[in-house]
């Protein structure tokens, strides 16, 4: 498989080129979308458009088991600042996240099983809006599940570049692989009034001093310390004069958590948090977003996955994984189904380019890699091979 993989190195790097050409932010894939659509087509699958709003999905074979290979496909607001020949043509949007290379690395599962046979069905799922939510707060995922995208689904995998990772080498992970994430946006309300008489307003800045202290607190004194969690404040709004006392505070953050019986304590905590603008004469209100769940890697999956890398790469190409708080959508396939994602290297030695950054960039030679284990892997689980 990865000699085949090899073989088509030059049509994945094509492909991944054009789409880092021509990125679209998220649920606006629709140039992308239908050159993925024309290219499955070409090859003979059953293709779904219009699914999740600008996803496709398509299918292969017949019946159970069906496995199905997930990919984004939406980039970022981000200008690019690298001056290579297959530069962003869109100002201020730029596949900074690597999802040009997950569509490519998609499309090139769906070649290299263009023309084998197996039991079952494989599924491709290329998903719209995996950094971004809809006005409903949905992102491309559950969108993808509300239109069927996940019916009958036995195992689902997927995989995310990883510009910190040696290029050949991949990363695996059982278990939770990234967190859950919350929104919380809360206003603190006081009474304004002249900053000169303190005693007849209810200063909203002073009250804030205190919840932003008992926010910051939530994890290092509420929470159990052995169990991942974090509470930040990314954005707090109030006043506009020197002389002024406000009549509020707004305050914005964002939550991240492991363990669901966390989220909801969290929650609890950030509540009584803001109980405090009560006890100091003002008031508050709360609005809390859910977000993406935390990401499951199935054991079994993921042990399948590190066969697989060890019968195509050979031994020493598997790191050790570094856990971390980021969030990925993908966590609402793999709750439906058993499901793994794995990170794969893309790392341009000597030169640190990180996701979301207006130099990311990837060493392509990952591209053949990435196929070529999703490809292998789901072949097998087609087959009832472990
Ligand atoms: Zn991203
Ligand atoms: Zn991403």
């Amino acid at each position: 498989m990865i000699e085949q993989a090899q073989h088509i190195y030059e049509q994945l790097v094509a492909w991944r080129r054009e789409f880092h050409a021509y990125p679209e932010l998220g649920f606006r894939e629709t140039r992308t979308a239908a050159r993925v659509a024309e290219i499955l087509t070409g090859l003979g699958y059953r293709v779904r458009s219009g699914v999740g709003r600008t996803g496709v999905v398509a299918e292969r074979g017949e019946g159970h088991p069906i496995i199905a290979v997930r990919a984004d496909m939406d980039a970022l607001p981000i200008q690019e600042a690298n001056d290579v020949p297959y530069a962003s043509q869109v100002p201020g949007v730029m596949h900074a996240c690597g999802h040009d290379a997950h569509t490519a690395i998609a499309l090139g599962v769906a070649k290299l099983l263009a023309d084998d046979s197996f039991p079952g069905t494989i599924r491709l799922l290329f998903q719209p809006a995996e950094e971004i939510a809809d006005e409903e707060g949905l992102s491309g995922a559950p969108r993808m599940i509300q239109d069927g995208a996940m019916e009958g689904v036995d195992a689902v995998l997927s995989l995310h570049v990883a510009p910190q990772v040696r290029t050949g080498d991949v990363v695996l992970e059982a278990g939770p692989a990234s967190a859950g994430v919350d929104t919380f946006y809360a206003t603190i309300l006081g009474r304004g009034g002249h900053g000169a008489y303190p005693h007849r307003a209810v200063d909203p800045i002073y009250i804030a001093g205190y919840v932003i202290l008992a926010l910051h607190s939530t994890v290092s004194r509420r929470l159990d310390p052995t169990v991942p969690a974090v509470v930040s404040i990314g954005s707090i709004h109030g006043g506009q004069a020197d002389n002024v006392i406000p009549d509020r505070v707004e305050l914005t953050g964002t939550i991240r958590y492991m363990k669901p019986e966390v989220q909801g304590q969290i929650h609890a905590e950030i509540e009584r948090a803001l109980q405090i603008a009560r006890a100091l004469g003002g008031d508050y209100d709360l609005r809390l977003e859910i977000g993406y769940p935390p990401m499951v890697n199935d054991a079994q999956i993921i042990d399948l996955l590190q066969k697989v890398t060890i019968d195509l790469l050979g031994e020493g190409h598997i790191q050790p994984p570094h856990p971390g708080m980021g969030a990925e959508d993908f966590g609402y396939f793999s709750a439906l189904a058993p499901g793994a994602m794995l990170d794969l290297g893309c790392r341009i030695e000597g030169d640190d380019r990180f996701a979301h950054n207006p130099r990311f960039d990837i060493d392509e030679r990952c591209l053949p890699v990435g196929a070529a284990i999703l490809a292998e892997a789901a072949l097998r689980l087609l087959r009832g091979e472990k």
